[in-house]
Protein backbone atom coordinates (compact mmCIF):
# COMPACT_ATOMS: atom_id res chain seq x y z
CA UNK A 1 0.00 0.00 0.00
CA UNK A 2 0.88 3.81 -0.98
CA UNK A 3 -0.93 6.53 -0.10
CA UNK A 4 -0.89 9.92 1.81
CA UNK A 5 -4.63 10.48 3.40
CA UNK A 6 -4.95 13.97 5.76
CA UNK A 7 -7.65 14.00 8.27
CA UNK A 8 -8.22 17.83 9.09
CA UNK A 9 -9.36 18.52 12.60
CA UNK A 10 -12.91 19.23 13.17
CA UNK A 11 -15.09 18.59 15.91
CA UNK A 12 -18.35 17.17 14.89
CA UNK A 13 -21.41 16.98 17.07
CA UNK A 14 -24.40 15.07 16.45
CA UNK A 15 -27.51 16.44 18.51
CA UNK A 16 -30.99 15.65 17.50
CA UNK A 17 -33.12 18.48 19.07
CA UNK A 18 -30.48 19.62 20.70
CA UNK A 19 -28.95 22.18 18.45
CA UNK A 20 -29.00 24.74 21.05
CA UNK A 21 -27.46 23.37 23.60
CA UNK A 22 -24.66 21.53 21.42
CA UNK A 23 -24.44 25.06 19.13
CA UNK A 24 -23.59 26.89 22.89
CA UNK A 25 -21.32 24.17 24.10
CA UNK A 26 -19.38 24.83 20.83
CA UNK A 27 -19.10 28.09 20.62
CA UNK A 28 -17.97 28.53 24.32
CA UNK A 29 -15.30 25.84 23.38
CA UNK A 30 -14.34 28.72 20.65
CA UNK A 31 -14.39 31.00 24.33
CA UNK A 32 -16.17 33.36 21.37
CA UNK A 33 -18.03 36.37 22.70
CA UNK A 34 -19.40 38.02 19.43
CA UNK A 35 -21.31 36.20 17.12
CA UNK A 36 -22.56 36.85 13.88
CA UNK A 37 -25.33 34.71 12.92
CA UNK A 38 -25.75 33.90 9.30
CA UNK A 39 -28.82 32.54 7.95
CA UNK A 40 -30.81 33.52 4.86
CA UNK A 41 -34.48 34.60 5.37
CA UNK A 42 -36.22 31.37 5.10
CA UNK A 43 -34.41 29.90 7.86
CA UNK A 44 -34.18 33.08 10.07
CA UNK A 45 -36.86 30.99 12.59
CA UNK A 46 -34.47 27.87 12.88
CA UNK A 47 -31.57 30.15 13.37
CA UNK A 48 -33.56 32.75 15.81
CA UNK A 49 -33.81 29.19 17.65
CA UNK A 50 -30.65 27.72 17.83
CA UNK A 51 -28.74 30.88 19.10
CA UNK A 52 -31.07 31.79 21.42
CA UNK A 53 -28.87 33.02 24.33
CA UNK A 54 -25.31 33.37 22.63
CA UNK A 55 -24.23 37.20 22.85
CA UNK A 56 -24.91 37.88 18.71
CA UNK A 57 -23.79 41.12 17.85
CA UNK A 58 -24.92 40.87 14.38
CA UNK A 59 -28.15 38.77 11.86
CA UNK A 60 -26.83 38.94 8.85
CA UNK A 61 -29.58 37.49 6.03
CA UNK A 62 -28.34 38.79 2.51
CA UNK A 63 -27.71 34.54 1.02
CA UNK A 64 -27.45 34.17 -1.95
CA UNK A 65 -26.60 30.82 -3.91
CA UNK A 66 -23.01 30.19 -5.42
CA UNK A 67 -21.75 32.96 -3.67
CA UNK A 68 -21.48 36.24 -5.23
CA UNK A 69 -18.89 38.13 -4.57
CA UNK A 70 -20.78 41.75 -3.51
CA UNK A 71 -22.72 39.89 -1.29
CA UNK A 72 -19.58 38.13 -0.04
CA UNK A 73 -17.92 41.50 0.22
CA UNK A 74 -21.46 42.99 2.19
CA UNK A 75 -21.17 39.97 4.47
CA UNK A 76 -17.22 40.59 5.13
CA UNK A 77 -18.01 44.13 5.95
CA UNK A 78 -20.77 43.48 8.34
CA UNK A 79 -18.25 40.83 10.03
CA UNK A 80 -15.22 44.07 10.05
CA UNK A 81 -18.61 46.64 11.27
CA UNK A 82 -19.39 44.23 14.26
CA UNK A 83 -15.95 42.97 15.24
CA UNK A 84 -17.87 39.50 15.25
CA UNK A 85 -15.26 36.74 16.85
CA UNK A 86 -16.95 33.74 15.30
CA UNK A 87 -19.20 33.31 12.56
CA UNK A 88 -22.37 31.00 13.05
CA UNK A 89 -23.99 29.41 10.15
CA UNK A 90 -27.64 28.19 10.05
CA UNK A 91 -28.91 26.95 6.69
CA UNK A 92 -27.56 24.79 3.63
CA UNK A 93 -24.55 24.88 1.12
CA UNK A 94 -25.11 28.60 0.24
CA UNK A 95 -25.70 29.47 3.88
CA UNK A 96 -22.44 27.58 4.71
CA UNK A 97 -20.63 29.17 1.61
CA UNK A 98 -21.09 32.19 2.48
CA UNK A 99 -19.76 31.96 5.84
CA UNK A 100 -16.71 30.27 4.33
CA UNK A 101 -16.25 33.44 2.11
CA UNK A 102 -16.17 35.37 5.40
CA UNK A 103 -13.27 33.08 6.63
CA UNK A 104 -11.42 33.10 3.46
CA UNK A 105 -10.19 36.79 4.20
CA UNK A 106 -10.52 37.11 7.96
CA UNK A 107 -9.40 33.61 9.24
CA UNK A 108 -12.87 34.06 11.48
CA UNK A 109 -13.54 30.34 13.03
CA UNK A 110 -16.89 28.94 11.95
CA UNK A 111 -19.34 26.82 13.73
CA UNK A 112 -21.62 25.13 10.99
CA UNK A 113 -25.41 24.12 11.85
CA UNK A 114 -26.20 22.39 8.54
CA UNK A 115 -30.15 22.17 7.31
CA UNK A 116 -29.88 20.23 3.83
CA UNK A 117 -27.73 17.36 3.27
CA UNK A 118 -25.72 19.20 0.64
CA UNK A 119 -22.49 18.32 3.21
CA UNK A 120 -20.37 21.97 2.47
CA UNK A 121 -19.45 22.44 6.22
CA UNK A 122 -17.35 19.17 6.17
CA UNK A 123 -15.02 20.25 3.26
CA UNK A 124 -12.46 23.25 3.09
CA UNK A 125 -13.92 23.74 -0.54
CA UNK A 126 -14.84 27.82 -0.96
CA UNK A 127 -16.68 28.79 -3.91
CA UNK A 128 -17.22 32.52 -5.21
CA UNK A 129 -19.37 34.18 -8.27
CA UNK A 130 -18.08 36.92 -10.35
CA UNK A 131 -19.77 37.48 -13.71
CA UNK A 132 -21.89 34.31 -14.19
CA UNK A 133 -18.22 32.37 -13.83
CA UNK A 134 -18.18 30.05 -10.27
CA UNK A 135 -14.36 30.04 -8.88
CA UNK A 136 -13.48 27.68 -6.36
CA UNK A 137 -10.52 26.45 -4.28
CA UNK A 138 -9.39 25.03 -0.78
CA UNK A 139 -8.23 26.69 2.16
CA UNK A 140 -8.68 25.34 5.57
CA UNK A 141 -9.37 28.32 6.89
CA UNK A 142 -13.28 28.22 5.74
CA UNK A 143 -13.06 24.66 7.21
CA UNK A 144 -15.71 24.72 10.11
CA UNK A 145 -13.73 24.56 13.99
CA UNK A 146 -16.97 22.55 14.75
CA UNK A 147 -20.98 21.19 12.90
CA UNK A 148 -23.64 20.82 15.17
CA UNK A 149 -26.29 18.45 12.87
CA UNK A 150 -29.41 18.25 14.50
CA UNK A 151 -32.06 16.03 12.43
CA UNK A 152 -34.71 18.12 13.91
CA UNK A 153 -33.77 21.02 11.89
CA UNK A 154 -34.14 19.30 8.23
CA UNK A 155 -37.55 18.25 9.01
CA UNK A 156 -38.91 21.54 7.40
CA UNK A 157 -37.08 20.13 3.98
CA UNK A 158 -39.56 19.40 1.55
CA UNK A 159 -39.51 15.65 0.35
CA UNK A 160 -38.73 16.80 -2.97
CA UNK A 161 -36.02 19.32 -1.82
CA UNK A 162 -34.26 16.30 0.65
CA UNK A 163 -34.17 14.20 -2.58
CA UNK A 164 -31.57 16.35 -4.06
CA UNK A 165 -29.70 16.77 -1.54
CA UNK A 166 -29.62 13.53 -0.44
CA UNK A 167 -28.55 12.49 -3.89
CA UNK A 168 -26.15 15.37 -4.07
CA UNK A 169 -24.30 13.59 -0.99
CA UNK A 170 -24.64 10.01 -2.56
CA UNK A 171 -22.65 11.63 -5.71
CA UNK A 172 -20.33 12.82 -2.71
CA UNK A 173 -19.79 8.92 -2.31
CA UNK A 174 -19.84 7.33 -5.59
CA UNK A 175 -17.83 9.93 -7.23
CA UNK A 176 -15.12 9.48 -4.50
CA UNK A 177 -14.24 5.69 -5.73
CA UNK A 178 -12.43 7.33 -8.16
CA UNK A 179 -11.57 10.58 -7.80
CA UNK A 180 -8.16 11.97 -7.82
CA UNK A 181 -7.42 11.44 -4.42
CA UNK A 182 -9.13 8.34 -3.99
CA UNK A 183 -7.98 5.97 -0.96
CA UNK A 184 -8.55 2.78 0.95
CA UNK A 185 -9.75 5.63 3.74
CA UNK A 186 -12.03 8.30 2.07
CA UNK A 187 -13.78 4.89 0.40
CA UNK A 188 -14.56 3.12 3.32
CA UNK A 189 -16.13 6.38 4.22
CA UNK A 190 -17.88 7.07 1.16
CA UNK A 191 -19.55 3.00 1.21
CA UNK A 192 -20.49 3.71 4.50
CA UNK A 193 -22.39 6.84 3.42
CA UNK A 194 -23.41 5.20 0.76
CA UNK A 195 -25.19 2.65 3.24
CA UNK A 196 -26.89 5.07 5.34
CA UNK A 197 -28.23 7.26 2.49
CA UNK A 198 -29.65 3.77 1.61
CA UNK A 199 -31.35 3.33 4.73
CA UNK A 200 -32.79 7.41 5.40
CA UNK A 201 -33.95 8.46 2.30
CA UNK A 202 -36.33 6.24 1.56
CA UNK A 203 -37.46 6.56 5.13
CA UNK A 204 -37.29 10.41 4.81
CA UNK A 205 -39.75 10.03 1.37
CA UNK A 206 -41.95 7.98 3.06
CA UNK A 207 -42.08 10.01 6.31
CA UNK A 208 -41.17 13.38 5.75
CA UNK A 209 -42.13 14.18 9.57
CA UNK A 210 -39.88 11.22 10.85
CA UNK A 211 -36.62 11.78 12.65
CA UNK A 212 -35.24 8.49 12.00
CA UNK A 213 -34.71 8.36 8.25
CA UNK A 214 -33.17 12.11 8.29
CA UNK A 215 -30.56 10.77 10.92
CA UNK A 216 -29.63 8.19 8.81
CA UNK A 217 -29.68 10.84 6.07
CA UNK A 218 -27.80 13.49 7.86
CA UNK A 219 -25.11 11.32 9.28
CA UNK A 220 -24.72 10.01 5.95
CA UNK A 221 -24.46 13.38 4.34
CA UNK A 222 -21.52 13.91 6.95
CA UNK A 223 -19.43 11.21 5.75
CA UNK A 224 -20.01 11.87 2.25
CA UNK A 225 -18.53 15.21 2.53
CA UNK A 226 -15.72 13.80 4.51
CA UNK A 227 -14.99 10.89 1.48
CA UNK A 228 -15.57 13.83 -0.83
CA UNK A 229 -13.13 16.79 0.79
CA UNK A 230 -10.44 13.92 0.71
CA UNK A 231 -10.90 12.41 -2.59
CA UNK A 232 -11.32 15.32 -4.53
CA UNK A 233 -14.19 15.62 -7.24
CA UNK A 234 -14.06 13.13 -10.01
CA UNK A 235 -16.13 12.77 -13.06
CA UNK A 236 -19.41 13.23 -12.04
CA UNK A 237 -18.24 16.42 -10.23
CA UNK A 238 -16.72 17.63 -13.09
CA UNK A 239 -19.81 17.33 -15.53
CA UNK A 240 -22.51 18.66 -12.97
CA UNK A 241 -20.02 21.66 -12.46
CA UNK A 242 -19.79 22.09 -16.31
CA UNK A 243 -23.57 22.09 -16.39
CA UNK A 244 -23.92 24.39 -13.31
CA UNK A 245 -22.25 26.99 -14.74
CA UNK A 246 -23.27 27.16 -18.56
CA UNK A 247 -26.93 26.83 -17.80
CA UNK A 248 -27.56 27.67 -14.24
CA UNK A 249 -29.39 24.71 -13.37
CA UNK A 250 -30.26 24.07 -9.78
CA UNK A 251 -27.27 22.76 -8.17
CA UNK A 252 -28.61 19.39 -5.85
CA UNK A 253 -31.28 18.37 -8.99
CA UNK A 254 -28.46 18.43 -11.53
CA UNK A 255 -26.79 15.93 -9.31
CA UNK A 256 -29.54 13.60 -9.19
CA UNK A 257 -29.64 13.46 -12.95
CA UNK A 258 -26.23 12.86 -13.58
CA UNK A 259 -25.01 10.42 -11.21
CA UNK A 260 -26.86 6.91 -12.15
CA UNK A 261 -25.10 7.99 -15.88
CA UNK A 262 -21.68 8.28 -14.80
CA UNK A 263 -21.84 5.29 -12.56
CA UNK A 264 -23.01 3.17 -15.52
CA UNK A 265 -20.49 4.60 -17.63
CA UNK A 266 -17.24 4.34 -15.16
CA UNK A 267 -18.43 0.59 -13.53
CA UNK A 268 -16.86 -1.80 -16.38
CA UNK A 269 -13.85 -0.20 -15.69
CA UNK A 270 -13.79 -0.29 -11.89
CA UNK A 271 -14.54 -3.66 -10.62
CA UNK A 272 -13.38 -3.19 -7.05
CA UNK A 273 -15.19 0.23 -6.30
CA UNK A 274 -18.45 -1.60 -8.41
CA UNK A 275 -18.41 -4.35 -5.60
CA UNK A 276 -18.07 -1.96 -2.60
CA UNK A 277 -20.98 0.12 -4.01
CA UNK A 278 -23.09 -2.88 -4.78
CA UNK A 279 -22.34 -4.10 -1.28
CA UNK A 280 -23.03 -1.09 0.27
CA UNK A 281 -26.42 -0.61 -1.51
CA UNK A 282 -27.30 -4.07 -0.34
CA UNK A 283 -28.13 -4.93 -4.13
CA UNK A 284 -26.65 -7.33 -7.11
CA UNK A 285 -24.60 -4.59 -9.21
CA UNK A 286 -24.39 -0.58 -8.11
CA UNK A 287 -26.30 0.00 -11.15
CA UNK A 288 -29.22 -1.94 -9.88
CA UNK A 289 -28.07 -0.43 -6.46
CA UNK A 290 -28.88 3.01 -7.55
CA UNK A 291 -31.59 2.37 -10.03
CA UNK A 292 -33.66 1.19 -6.80
CA UNK A 293 -32.97 3.38 -4.82
CA UNK A 294 -33.78 6.59 -7.23
CA UNK A 295 -37.35 4.35 -8.11
CA UNK A 296 -37.92 4.57 -4.40
CA UNK A 297 -37.18 8.23 -4.03
CA UNK A 298 -38.99 9.35 -7.36
CA UNK A 299 -35.87 10.85 -8.22
CA UNK A 300 -35.58 13.38 -10.99
CA UNK A 301 -34.55 11.77 -13.94
CA UNK A 302 -33.67 14.52 -16.99
CA UNK A 303 -31.89 17.53 -18.05
CA UNK A 304 -34.66 18.73 -19.78
CA UNK A 305 -37.27 18.67 -17.28
CA UNK A 306 -33.98 20.99 -14.96
CA UNK A 307 -34.50 24.06 -18.62
CA UNK A 308 -30.84 22.43 -19.95
CA UNK A 309 -31.31 23.36 -24.23
CA UNK A 310 -31.05 20.64 -26.44
CA UNK A 311 -28.08 22.26 -28.12
CA UNK A 312 -26.13 22.73 -25.06
CA UNK A 313 -25.12 18.43 -25.40
CA UNK A 314 -22.23 18.95 -27.46
CA UNK A 315 -20.28 21.98 -25.70
CA UNK A 316 -20.75 20.65 -22.19
CA UNK A 317 -19.46 17.13 -23.48
CA UNK A 318 -16.81 19.40 -25.01
CA UNK A 319 -16.25 21.07 -21.38
CA UNK A 320 -16.16 17.76 -19.72
CA UNK A 321 -13.61 16.51 -21.76
CA UNK A 322 -11.46 19.61 -21.46
CA UNK A 323 -11.36 19.25 -17.85
CA UNK A 324 -11.52 15.43 -17.24
CA UNK A 325 -10.37 14.31 -13.69
CA UNK A 326 -7.20 12.37 -13.40
CA UNK A 327 -7.34 9.02 -13.11
CA UNK A 328 -11.03 8.53 -13.99
CA UNK A 329 -10.93 4.53 -14.65
CA UNK A 330 -12.43 4.73 -18.31
CA UNK A 331 -11.46 7.24 -21.03
CA UNK A 332 -12.96 10.02 -21.16
CA UNK A 333 -13.58 10.51 -24.88
CA UNK A 334 -16.14 13.35 -26.85
CA UNK A 335 -17.90 10.53 -28.18
CA UNK A 336 -19.16 8.81 -24.77
CA UNK A 337 -19.13 11.64 -22.71
CA UNK A 338 -21.95 13.32 -25.79
CA UNK A 339 -23.91 10.24 -25.64
CA UNK A 340 -24.00 10.31 -21.81
CA UNK A 341 -24.99 13.95 -21.47
CA UNK A 342 -27.52 13.33 -24.38
CA UNK A 343 -28.67 10.37 -22.28
CA UNK A 344 -29.07 12.48 -19.24
CA UNK A 345 -30.48 15.20 -21.16
CA UNK A 346 -33.46 12.98 -22.62
CA UNK A 347 -34.05 11.29 -19.10
CA UNK A 348 -33.16 7.73 -20.81
CA UNK A 349 -31.87 4.72 -19.19
CA UNK A 350 -28.00 5.24 -18.34
CA UNK A 351 -26.37 3.07 -20.37
P1 LIG B 1 -29.26 25.91 -0.57
O1 LIG B 1 -28.41 26.16 0.61
O2 LIG B 1 -29.22 26.91 -1.67
O3 LIG B 1 -30.75 25.68 -0.07
C1 LIG B 1 -31.75 25.34 -1.03
C2 LIG B 1 -33.11 25.89 -0.56
O4 LIG B 1 -33.53 25.19 0.60
C3 LIG B 1 -33.07 27.36 -0.17
O5 LIG B 1 -34.22 27.97 -0.65
C4 LIG B 1 -33.08 27.33 1.35
O6 LIG B 1 -33.67 28.47 1.90
C5 LIG B 1 -33.92 26.09 1.61
N1 LIG B 1 -33.68 25.41 2.89
C6 LIG B 1 -32.50 25.10 3.45
N2 LIG B 1 -32.68 24.43 4.59
C7 LIG B 1 -34.01 24.30 4.75
C8 LIG B 1 -34.83 23.66 5.74
N3 LIG B 1 -34.32 22.97 6.77
N4 LIG B 1 -36.18 23.73 5.60
C9 LIG B 1 -36.73 24.37 4.54
N5 LIG B 1 -36.01 24.96 3.57
C10 LIG B 1 -34.67 24.93 3.68
O7 LIG B 1 -28.94 24.49 -1.26
P2 LIG B 1 -27.87 23.35 -0.95
O8 LIG B 1 -28.13 22.29 -1.96
O9 LIG B 1 -27.85 23.00 0.48
O10 LIG B 1 -26.48 24.07 -1.27
C11 LIG B 1 -26.12 24.38 -2.58
C12 LIG B 1 -24.88 25.24 -2.61
O11 LIG B 1 -23.87 24.65 -1.79
C13 LIG B 1 -24.28 25.38 -3.99
O12 LIG B 1 -23.78 26.68 -4.17
C14 LIG B 1 -23.14 24.37 -3.99
O13 LIG B 1 -22.13 24.70 -4.91
C15 LIG B 1 -22.67 24.48 -2.56
N6 LIG B 1 -21.99 23.27 -2.06
C16 LIG B 1 -20.68 23.43 -1.69
C17 LIG B 1 -19.97 22.34 -1.21
C18 LIG B 1 -18.55 22.52 -0.77
O14 LIG B 1 -17.91 21.58 -0.34
N7 LIG B 1 -18.03 23.72 -0.82
C19 LIG B 1 -20.59 21.07 -1.10
C20 LIG B 1 -21.93 20.96 -1.49
C21 LIG B 1 -22.63 22.09 -1.96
Amino acid sequence: MQFVHDTPAQRVRFATGAAREGLAAEVAVLGARRVMVIAGTGERELADRVTAGLPVVHHHDDVVMHVPVEVAERARAAAAARDADVLVSVGGGSTTGLAKAVALRTGLPIVAVPTTYAGSEATAVWGLTEDSVKTTGTDIRVLPRAIVYDAALTLSLPAELSVASGLNALAHCVDSMWAPRSDPINQALAAEGVRALEAGLPLVVKNPDGLAGREQALYGAYLSAVAFASAGAGLHHKTCHVLGGMFHLPHAQTHAVILPHVLAFNVPFAVEAEQRLAAAFGSRTAVEGLAGLRDKLGAPRSLRDLGMPQEGVVAVAEAVVAGAPAGNPRPVTLDAITELVRNAWEGAEPR
